[in-house]
Parts: C-alpha cells; structure tokens; sequence
C-alpha cells in the first residue's frame, strides 16, 4: 500500500475518533449552550421587565407623596381657616395684627406665600407684607374657594406674579438653562417662572363678609421637597450597591428641582428632558417607563404629567435609578452562569475523552499494526487480552488473518529460495559449460591455425631445399674443377658452407615443427644426468663465451621415456635461451628429482638462469610458434617445438619468470616403468 494510502487511513481512523467524540459531547456542547441561551435571554427579559415594574412603582410612591403635599397644604390651609386664633384675631378687626398673625402661620406651615383675598380681589393681608393692594381672583382654586369649596392645585406663576409676592421669590425661582444634548431646541437663557402648590380655602371675616385664604409653596430650587421624594422612594438599601436613586420637578422640560448630579455637587437644575421624552410625557401626556439617558448616564426612568388647575401638563415628575449596578449584576450573574458551564465542560471533557479512549485505543492498536504489517514487520500483532468487545473480537479476528498471511508469505519465499537456488544451479552449470566450450573452440582454432602454418612451413621448407640442394652440387662442382686454386678463397668456400648448412639447419626446423611425426624416433630410457652430461659438451663453446657459472643438482633416482635425439633438443634449447639471457654473465642451474603429478609418478628437469627475465605479456606468449624477441638470430621455434616434443611424451612444460632477476623452466615426464 502506497504512504498516501496509510495516510488516508490514518485520517480515516482520526475522523471516526472525532466523530464518535462529537456523538458523546453534542447534548452538552451544543444543547446545554442553547438552552442556556435560551433561558439567559427569557432571564434577560424578565429582569429588565422587573426594573421597569420597579421604576414603575417607584413613580407612584413619588406621585402619591407628591399628592399628600397638595393635601396637606390644603389640609393646613383649611385648618387655618376654620382655626379659633385666626377668629379671634378677625375678631380684633386689626390689620397690623392680622399680617403679623399671616406671616407667624405662613412661618409655621412653611409657605412661601399666606395672603387673604376678599371677594372683589381686595388683598385683605399678606405674608410676606407687600405693597399689593389687589390680586388676580380667577385661579380656579380660587374661583373654587369663592364658591365655598377649599381647593389645592400645581399652578405655574410668571416672573412677575412672583416678583409682586416678593422679589425674593421671584429670584429663587429664576433657573438658568443650561445647554442639554437630545433637548427640544429653545432660544431660552433661563426659566422665571415658578411651579406652586397653590391652595385657596374659604373663610368668613369678623363682619361676616366672605373671604379666601390663599396659600403657596413655591417648588422651584425646593430641594427639601425632592429630597423627601427621593429618600421615601429609595430608602435605604432599596436599590443594589452603587446604584443612585433620582427624583427630579420638570417645568415643561426643565429640571428646576432635582438631586441629579451634574457634576461634583452642583445639581443638574436647569438642564432639560430628551426631545423623545417631552414629547411622550408633555406631549402625549403618557407616562414614560424604560431606560433613558438622564445628563450623564444611563438611569431606568419613569416619567409622569403634572396638570396645573386648568387642566394643562405644565411639568414632568421623575424618578429613577443607575442602570450600570443592575447591568454590571446581570453580567456578572451571566458570566457566573458562562464560568460554571465552561467549568462543568473542561472538567467533564477529560472524563469523555477518556471513555472515547478506551473504545479507540484497540482500533488505534489494531491501525498500528496493520501499518507495521505494511511497513514489513509481518510479526506484528495486536494481542489485545480478551474478546471482551465486537472491536477486541475484531482485533482477534485480525490477528488470526495475519497468522495466515505469515505463514503463506513464509511458504512463498522458501519457495523462492529453492527456485533462485535451483536457477543458479542451472547458472553454474550453464557457466561450466560454456567455459568448456570455449577453451574447446579455442583449442580447436588453434589446431585449425596450427595445420595451416604447419602446412605452409613444410611448402616453404620443401621449395628452400631444392634451391640449396642445386647450389650445394654446384659449389662442389666448382671446387672440383678449380682444385687447389680453391685454397686462394678457402675463407669464402667456408662461409658459403656455414650459409648452407644454416638454411639447411633452419628448413629441417621448420620441416619438423610442421611435420613432427615424420622425424618421431623410437623412444628410449634415460637417467636425465646422462642426457644433461650429453648436452653440455654441445653448448661448452657458449658457457665459455660467457662469463657463466653451471650448478649441475641430479637428484632424480627414475628414468624417462623419450627419444634421446628430442631430449637432448629441447634440453639444449632450454639452454641455449638460458645462455642468450644473460649476455653479462650470470648463474645457469640444471636441476633433476622425482615429483609424482595427479598420481603418475615423474622426473622434472629444471633449465634456471638469472637473467633479464620476462614480463607478463611475453612470458604468455613464448610457447607460441614465431614468437621471439630476439629480432635476427630467432626463429621463435625453439620453445614451441619443444612444448610438442614433451606433449607428445604426455609430459609438461612450463616457466617461471621475474623481469630482472631470471627464469626457471621446468620439464616434467612420465617416469619409465
Ligand atoms: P628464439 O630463441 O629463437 O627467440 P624460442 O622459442 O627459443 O625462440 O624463444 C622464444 C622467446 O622466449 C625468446 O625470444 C625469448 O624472448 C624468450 N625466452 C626464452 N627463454 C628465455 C630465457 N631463459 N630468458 C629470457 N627469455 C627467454
Ligand atoms: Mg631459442
């Protein structure tokens, strides 16, 4: 199988990990996370709802104290009225005493303003004294009073209404506006006009006329008034750490009285509403309950209308509260929830990984070792401990395939060992054969070589010794006729003689290396001493030209069976080469002793110098027929004639040669029974 392959199969093996993995963890990653979702959002829902339910029931404590306030100052203003002081100072009929009693009630209830208005708009008395004599009648609380029924009322009063109750009054009601983003645009610098809890009771004066006691609390800048509000709605505790009730009087959309912060200390008075909350709440007289942007930050808010006596939305009341607290909760509680999900899943993941691993791990071994199979190791197994499982039945199942194989893999290559042993067997034989055919060819070429030469040899040989013949006879014939005349050139007559008996020397060479049977003589036996004794009177002329030692060893004790003539040749032969390799004189060692060769016993003769010697090449060469390296004395005869001599007596020639150092040949024969 090809890497790629194994690769795949790997993957393959990982994908059904994770996918196996996947099954098991699915309901906790994928579900539990949405149905967290799901509940988060719905949680979500339900607790932005709470803080506006909440908001919502905070507007109606502040809409209810608001609510007492217009009573009680209706509730004291009646009971000023109706009370036995204020008879008895009508009673007086005394003004002075009447305005000092005004201004000591209007100290004691906290108004900002305590005056008594008679039927035709007369002012009977004020608090504070002013220099008033008449005033508007046609409030509706008023006119109401007039009519004999007390009534309370919000009512917005001008700049200049103010400044006659007292410049001290209009002053305090005066708020700057200050430059709010969202705000409905306005050329406005500052807002004079006052918002009054305005309360009109009647009452009758010592003479019996008719009158109204009319009393107000100026709202503007009256923070113990907001700050009532405030601390009834959000007592303390009511609201998470951090977060900050609020509680703020709108006139039309201006904050004239309120402990929202503008910054360290100073409140927000004389910023304004939003544009979108104006126009919800003074516009479409809607109370606006949700998160709104109150001057600096984000508040969950309720706004309601305030009617003045007409019936008209003049102001907004407000409360409250920071939304961050309540935000940064539910995130926390959000990432609590996160935190211990994420928890849960990293401490569970582990434990299914680990289930997951007890199931994977055989597939895992059983891959493992298919790859090792593949990779060559064919013992490998994956010997899980017992079937307990399909999957450890399946690895059983494996392993037992894999025996199978081995043992087939086995089978095929003793197989193969014995068919390449038997081909190379077949190889060898093949081998020998040929080599035996070979040296056959090349024997049988060079017997076909041989008989040509041979037979042009004796063509030549034949067709030399006529010609010499005839100068032979001739040369007798003239010695003959010039008789002693013939001493005068008896130099010449002797060389023309040694020229003749060479040719005829060399013709009977050739003539025997091509014919050799022709000159085969009847064997004889011979101690080889006797024939080397024979040979050396032959060669002595030669020794003694040279300067040369002879060592003479004869230790055969046998004799050989061999024309004496042939001998007497080939050993003279032998010689004589020795003798040629050493023109400056030298060692020439002729030996004899006994050596059986593959069970014939035999007598060597050994012709050794220490001469010039030969190099490979030549000493490959010597026995062939012509070959010399003596370029005008040689025939290149001598040796090749001789191996066919010894051949021909079923004996061996051979030499042994070092350039430089000398040669040794040796002759070895049958030895004669
Ligand atoms: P020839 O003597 O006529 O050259 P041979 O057949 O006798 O022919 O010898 C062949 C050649 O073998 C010689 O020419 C010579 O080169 C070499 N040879 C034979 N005997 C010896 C020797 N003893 N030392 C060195 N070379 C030899
Ligand atoms: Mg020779």
């Amino acid at each position: 199988m090809s890497d790629a392959a194994i690769q795949s199969k790997a993957r393959g093996g990982r994908s059904i990990r994770y996918r196996l993995l996947a099954i098991a963890l699915l309901p906790f990653l994928v579900v539990v996370p949405l149905l967290l979702a799901l509940v988060i959002g719905r949680l979500n829902t339900k607790f932005d709802a709470l803080l506006i339910t909440k908001v919502n029931g905070d507007l109606t404590i502040a809409h209810q104290y608001f609510a007492r306030i217009l009573e009680n100052t209706s509730d004291h203003i009646r009971g000023l009225g109706d009370s036995a002081a204020f008879r008895a100072v009508a009673a007086e009929n005394s003004k002075p005493e009447l305005a000092d009693w005004l201004e000591q009630s209007r100290r004691e209830l906290g108004l900002d303003f305590l005056n008594i208005l008679e039927d035709d708009g007369r002012l009977l008395a004020t608090a504070p004294q002013t220099g008033e004599a008449r005033s508007r009648r046609d409030w509706p609380v008023i006119v109401s009073a007039m009519a004999g029924t007390p009534s309370t009322a919000v009512d917005i009063f001008a700049a200049e209404e103010l400044a006659a109750i007292s410049p001290a009054l209009a002053q305090r009601a005066k708020v700057e506006l200050v430059p709010t983003a969202n705000a409905a645009p306005t050329d406005r610098t500052a807002e004079t006009r006052g918002m009054v809890v305005h309360s009109a009771s009647p009452i009758q004066l010592a003479d019996g006329r008719k009158a109204v006691l009319v009393g107000g609390v100026l709202l503007n800048r009256n923070l113990v008034f907001i700050d009532t509000i405030n601390d009834l709605v959000y007592r303390q505790a009511s609201l998470p750490e951090g977060s900050q009730g609020t509680a703020t009087l709108f006139l039309d959309d201006v904050r004239i009285s309120t402990n929202v912060r503008l910054f360290e200390g100073r409140r927000a008075l004389g910023t304004r509403v939003s544009l979108a909350v104006r126009q919800a709440v003074l516009g479409e007289g809607r109370t606006w309950l949700d998160s709104a942007f109150v001057v600096n930050d984000w508040y969950i808010s309720a706004y309601e209308p305030i009617r003045d006596s007409l019936g008209k939305r003049v102001g907004m009341l407000y409360v409250g509260f920071l939304e961050t607290p309540f935000r940064r909760e539910k995130l926390i509680t959000l990432a609590t929830i996160i935190g211990a999900f994420l928890l849960v899943t990293a401490l569970s993941v582990p434990i299914f990984l680990r289930w997951a691993r007890a199931i994977f791990k055989p597939l895992e071994q059983m891959t493992d070792t298919i790859s090792r199979v593949e990779g060559g190791d064919l013992d490998a197994r994956t010997n899980l401990p017992a079937a307990r499982d399909e999957i450890g039945r399946v690895a059983t199942h494996l392993d037992g395939l894999l025996d199978r194989l081995q043992a087939r893999d086995r089978q095929l290559r003793n197989w193969n060992e014995e068919l390449n042993k038997r081909v190379a067997e077949r190889t060898s034989e093949l081998e020998a054969a040929n080599k035996e055919l070979e040296l056959t060819t090349k024997q049988l070429i060079m017997s076909e070589k041989l008989a040509a030469i041979g037979e042009i040899t004796a063509g030549v040989a034949h067709e030399i010794n006529n010609p010499v013949a005839v100068i032979q006879g001739n040369l007798d014939v003239v010695r003959q006729v010039f008789g002693g005349q013939v001493e005068l050139a008896s130099t010449e007559f002797r060389l023309i003689d040694e020229q003749i008996h060479r040719i005829e020397d060399i013709v009977t060479r050739l003539l025997q290396f091509a014919r050799p049977e022709e000159f085969a003589g009847y064997v004889e036996r011979h101690s080889p001493r006797e024939v080397v004794g024979h040979c050396l009177p032959l060669v002595q002329h030669l020794l003694n030209r040279g300067e040369i030692d002879l060592i003479a060893d004869h230790r055969a004790t046998g004799l050989v069976l061999m024309n004496r003539t042939e001998l007497l040749q080939v050993l003279v032969n032998l010689i004589v080469n020795a003798i040629h390799s050493m023109p400056a004189g030298g060692t020439l060692t002729l030996r004899d002793f006994d050596e059986e060769r593959h069970g014939t016993p035999g007598i060597v003769i050994e012709v050794a110098d220490t001469g010039v010697g030969m190099d490979r090449e030549t000493l490959v060469r010597i026995f062939d027929p012509f070959f010399t390296t003596k370029r005008s004395e040689g025939t290149g005869l001598g040796l090749s004639i001789s191996q066919k001599l010894i051949l021909r007596q079923n004996g061996a020639i051979s030499a042994e040669s070092q350039p430089g150092s000398g040669t040794c040949f040796s002759i070895w024969l049958p030895q004669a029974l």
